[in-house]
């Protein structure tokens, strides 16, 4: 049996006649760019996630790098974020001139310890970047706190990873100043392509936003700033819309496959990056920590169980980025690294639970 890591699969084939008929739609009004769809898209995660404005984006990238542009980050700066990411996170602040500061992460949950935060500030400390990893988020509270405390410094939710996950009754993309979310198709919530969404309650930076989004232009052709192209497509936005009628079940089936590789893990005995079924993380991935991760992964793949590595080098230790080390050190990251790998996970996960960790028991108990 050869399953796949993100059953993408099963949901289309249940949203198929939703997704053809947005799609169709699309073709016959043919406004490709800034349709329709844009908007009620726009209009429904707003309300969804309960910030005031919704962007929506060509990437979870382009998300992240036109908040900063929006700040006004550049040339000096610094933002704080975790070394512990995808590489998008840190690109987006370089790409602006500006320089990353790595904190170290929490082991427990392997998002960036809160605890660690304050010592990074500087007067140079423009943004501050947390990561909800896995699709959990930070202890936004404290981090939130911390920031005002430091002069209001914006706080940036990168929530590619965590969109419909709550913390203290509040959803993830509506935690702190501004929060990013990423369509790429193997996130919790997908398009067929690229995209992504800025949310804020903050009406002048939305504004920004929205003329960033389209070559910084206030009116056609007159531009008050400098932008970029980077609009989602009218049929991507299309798409998500379709997907939405199934997410609310979708974040159900995520918790209830968690839960259940909660306590098999625990059952084997295996170390588990910490998520809780109660919807603080929408399980974007379900990671464990193994000692020798390639000799478990060679035996699951063996068996046709896919795995993967979120993420096997911080990105301070990365050439592109070791260029900015800072005085900083980061043990638990570079430890963490070495030993986490995650498991076949998404909503349709329910089928082949069973054979994923029937292959995990032999995997380990071969190893011992
Ligand atoms: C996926 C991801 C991004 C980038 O999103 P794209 O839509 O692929 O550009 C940024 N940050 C994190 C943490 C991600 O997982």
């Amino acid at each position: 049996m050869n399953i796949p890591f993100v059953d993408l699969r099963t949901q289309y084939e249940a949203l198929k006649s939703q997704i053809q008929q947005r799609i169709d739609n699309v073709l016959e009004h043919g406004q490709y760019i800034m349709g329709p769809e844009v908007a009620e898209l726009e209009s429904r995660l707003a309300s969804y996630t309960g910030a005031k404005h919704c962007i929506t984006v060509s990437s979870g990238t382009d998300a992240l790098l036109i908040s900063l542009m929006a700040m006004g980050v550049g040339r000096d700066d610094e933002v704080i974020t975790t070394p512990f990411t995808f590489a998008a996170t840190a690109e987006v602040i370089v790409l602006l001139g500006a320089k990353p500061v790595f904190v170290d992460i929490d082991p427990i949950t392997c998002n960036i310890d809160a605890g660690k935060l304050e010592l990074a500030i500087t007067s140079s400390t423009k943004a501050i970047m947390p990561v909800s990893l896995y699709g959990q988020p930070s202890d936004m509270d404290e981090i939130n706190a911390i920031a005002a405390r430091h002069g209001s410094i914006p706080v940036i939710e990168d929530a590619a990873q965590s969109f419909g996950a709550e913390y203290k009754g509040r959803r993830s993309c509506n935690l702190s100043t501004v929060g990013c979310t990423s369509f790429f198709p193997s996130k919790p919530l997908g398009c067929y392509g690229d995209g992504g969404a800025i949310f804020t309650s903050d009406d002048s930076f939305a504004q920004a936003c929205r003329e960033i989004r389209v070559h910084g232009q206030s009116q056609r052709y007159w531009h008050t700033r400098v932008g970029l192209g980077g609009r989602m497509d009218t049929i991507q936005c299309a798409i998500v819309l379709a997907k939405l009628d199934r997410f609310e079940w979708e974040v159900a089936q995520r918790l209830e496959a968690g839960a259940r590789y909660n306590r098999a893990m625990d059952e084997l005995g295996v170390k588990r990056v910490q998520q809780s079924s109660d919807r603080t993380s929408v399980f974007a991935q379900y990671t464990i920590m193994v000692e020798n991760r390639d000799q478990v992964q060679a035996a699951l793949k063996l068996e046709g169980i896919p795995t993967a590595i979120h993420y096997p080098v911080p990105l301070n230790e990365q050439p592109a980025y070791r260029v900015f080390g800072s005085s900083l050190d980061t043990p638990v990251s570079s430890s963490v690294a070495k030993q986490v790998m995650s498991l076949p996970m998404s909503a349709d996960v329910g089928p082949v639970f069973e054979h994923v960790v029937t292959g995990l028991r032999s995997a380990l108990s071969n190893e011992s």
